[in-house]
């Protein structure tokens, strides 16, 4: 026996039996990286109810029972009862507190929360670790999608977005804020299992070109082929950003949207307010007759034109969209990828698709899952020329 087992045949065994383990490739490990997110961001509140949800959540070590009121004085914190301080932490555990007060929505946060004043509004910083944060960022976005590698396409375009922006607010002591200013960030009221399941999935996946993170543009339905980031914002120029055709001829994947074609009836007194409030037109001036000056690849309008009583205004059609979109809502001009009829007094939009056309489209992706195939392909699809790779 002991002859047998030689010092070199046991090392040889002890390398035979583990180096399996050590060759498990770094991607497959756990590694919780955490993101600090900035809430109710766009309306800072002066004070803050914090309302324990189903499991235990402390409140400076101590445990949170009933809901407790937090409110900013200038740069310290009061919770009721207590002297004042310079920092209140939250520990909400993964069950979660619901926060609420003054005009923000009532909202169900996790993991620690930090709450410092600033001028007599109160900072609050949510730190979580990213998978968790992506599920419910793509719980929001993914909107009415259903299948699976939809949802995982969806979660590797978030997080590539959320590495590659990580430094947004270096500067003040968080990551992202919770607005469209970064990315859409509700907490975990609405939270869909299916995100959740997306975001662990793809862990560490992130899209890349020549080993950079990509910018992942994404809207909800094309109506037949991507644009060119160009056509959209000149100045944005990425190779990746191209026009891609969404699916077989006449059968683009994302025609199983509920939305996809669409028409709209405006008057154009209701067009002439917008155009002179948008500064498009003069206030003396009329709209007589809007047509499509320009096109792009996808045959989006890209120029607006206007005939006044005796000029012609040309006008982007992106701050076309944008503009209507704001003044009219969002409903009324889906997207630049429209015909113009105009009548006597009014114009009709014919158009397909929601959304600027640029990168993913969402109800494209979805109809790749429902013909087989994964995210990889839908990712690859619409954002040529990159790899999928780990962070
Ligand atoms: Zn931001
Ligand atoms: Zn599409």
């Amino acid at each position: 026996m002991g002859k047998f087992f030689t010092p070199s045949l046991i090392l040889c065994l002890c390398l035979y039996l583990y180096l399996p383990l050590l060759l498990i490739p770094a991607p497959l490990c756990a590694r919780e990286r955490p993101v600090r997110i900035l809430l109710y961001s766009v309306y800072k509140p002066a004070s803050i109810t914090f309302e324990p949800a189903k499991g235990n959540a402390f409140i400076n070590d101590i445990l949170l029972k009933a809901p407790t009121t937090i409110e900013a004085g200038n740069s310290l914190v009061k919770i009721k009862g207590r002297p004042p301080r310079k920092l209140a932490r939250i520990n909400a555990g993964s069950k979660g507190v619901w926060l609420y007060g003054g005009a923000n929505p009532r909202r169900l946060y996790t993991g620690l929360i930090e709450i410092t004043a600033e001028k007599n509004t109160l900072k609050i910083i949510n730190t979580l670790s990213l998978d968790r944060y992506l599920a419910s960022v793509v719980s929001a976005e993914a909107g009415n999608l259903s299948l699976a590698e939809a949802y995982k396409a969806q979660a590797v375009a978030a997080r590539t977005y959320t590495i590659k922006n990580m430094r947004n607010h270096a500067g003040a002591g968080y990551n992202l804020c919770d607005s469209t200013h970064c990315q859409l960030f509700t907490g975990f009221a609405a939270i869909k299992p299916k995100a959740q399941a997306a975001a662990d999935f793809t862990r560490n996946e992130v899209v890349t070109c020549k080993g950079k993170l990509i910018s992942t543009f994404y809207h909800a339905v094309c109506g037949g082929r991507t644009e060119a980031i160009g056509f959209v914002w000149p100045s944005g120029h990425k190779p990746y950003l191209v026009s891609v055709k969404d699916g077989p001829e006449g059968k683009p994947y994302c025609a199983i949207a509920p939305a996809f074609n669409w028409k709209t009836r405006m008057s154009l007194k209701t067009l002439n307010r917008i155009a002179k409030a948008l500064k498009w037109i003069k206030p003396e001036e009329e709209i007589r007759k809007m047509t499509v000056s320009e096109r792009g690849i996808s045959k989006r309008a890209v120029t607006i034109e206007f005939a006044a009583a005796d000029r012609k205004v040309r006008v982007p059609a992106t701050d076309f969209y944008h503009g209507i979109g704001r003044r009219a809502g969002w409903n009324a001009v889906r997207s630049t990828l429209f015909d113009v009829y105009s009548g006597k007094d009014y114009i009709i939009l014919e158009g397909k698709g929601s959304g600027h056309g640029v990168g993913m489209c969402q109800w494209g992706a979805e109809g790749m899952a429902r013909k087989g195939f994964n995210y990889r392909d839908i990712l690859l699809h619409y954002y040529p020329g990159t790899r999928i790779t780990y962070d």
